[in-house]
């Protein structure tokens, strides 16, 4: 079993390690992804890397590989989840990064939301 690095005060490094409950979506050895605790549309998880990183501001040339990683997932597991497929459906990815962009927990995660709307604006 790999292990990664972890920040023992960051509440998502807790929910990988299952100090902390949650409603899993998908798992592997670098990954985890689970339903976010507020959802803002019917469909709305959340994917993170298992090892701590704080934001995208953190990600060097080291990270590409589990950058694709994340990216390549979304769209399989919001199929999986109940989003309805491209173009009719589709889904919205967002990464909050550092305060001005709106991001409050400070582990790196990408937000998957999808659905019927009217829950998206815009
Ligand atoms: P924002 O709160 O503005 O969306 P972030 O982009 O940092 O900021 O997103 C953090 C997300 O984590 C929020 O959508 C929040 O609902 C979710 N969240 C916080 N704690 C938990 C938890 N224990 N389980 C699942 N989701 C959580």
């Amino acid at each position: 079993m790999t292990t990664h690095p972890q920040d023992p005060a960051c509440i998502f490094c807790k929910i990988v390690a299952g100090q902390i409950p949650s409603k899993k979506v998908y798992e592997d050895d670098e990954l985890y992804a689970f339903h976010d605790i507020n959802p803002w549309a019917p469909v709305h998880f959340l994917i993170v890397p298992k090892a701590h990183i704080a934001s995208m501001a953190h990600v060097g040339p080291e990270h590409e590989a589990l950058l694709g990683r994340i990216m390549a997932l979304a769209p399989k597991l919001a199929l999986e989840r109940g989003c309805e497929p491209y173009p009719d459906g589709g889904f919205r990815i967002v990464v909050n990064t550092g305060a001005q962009g709106g991001q409050e927990v400070h582990h790196l995660h990408m937000h998957v939301m999808g659905g019927p709307r009217p829950w998206l604006k815009g």
